[in-house]
């Protein structure tokens, strides 16, 4: 890597998916994937509500939208909100080198079981994602609820 990434930058890309989410009625939750050296392969937002797919978080559907990559290593899967268990898994499984979480508050998901792995995490705590994310579950908590597989 060249140079320290502008993390907040990356951020912007998926806190601006969250709100393309929320603006059609759908859980703010956005994701992009870089690669280190500054380009977009990538970004996507939860898309629950949207069409029905209950298996379209921000993080698949950013990797969905990147295409076949040849490999991850130097990849930064940039979320809204820290991975489920189930964005969590992609990341191992892709061994995606670098995951930059808008926020952990909200939901820790995947996190600590990824640092384990190796695998580098920054948290940026922001505030703009905890309270985007917060204003809808306040509003919407059984959406909420599904999207995290709690009865
Ligand atoms: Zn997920």
């Amino acid at each position: 890597m060249i140079a320290t990434p502008n993390y907040q930058a990356l951020l912007q890309t998926a806190i601006d998916q969250a709100r393309a989410g929320l603006a059609e009625g759908g859980i703010p939750i956005g994701a992009a994937l870089y690669h280190e050296d500054g380009r977009l392969l990538g970004c996507g937002h939860n898309r629950r509500v949207q069409e029905g797919d209950p298996s379209a978080h921000g993080e698949t559907d950013a990797f969905r939208k990147a295409g076949r990559q040849r490999r991850y290593r130097d990849t930064l899967m940039v979320t809204t909100l820290a991975p489920c268990w189930y964005c969590s898994g992609l990341v191992r499984q892709f061994n995606i080198g670098t995951v930059v979480v808008g926020e952990s508050r909200t939901f820790q998901g995947g996190i600590a079981w990824l640092r384990e792995a190796g695998v580098k995490v920054i948290d940026l705590d922001s505030q703009e994602c905890v309270d985007l994310l917060g204003g809808y579950i306040a509003a919407n908590p059984e959406v909420w609820n599904e999207d995290i597989g709690q009865d």
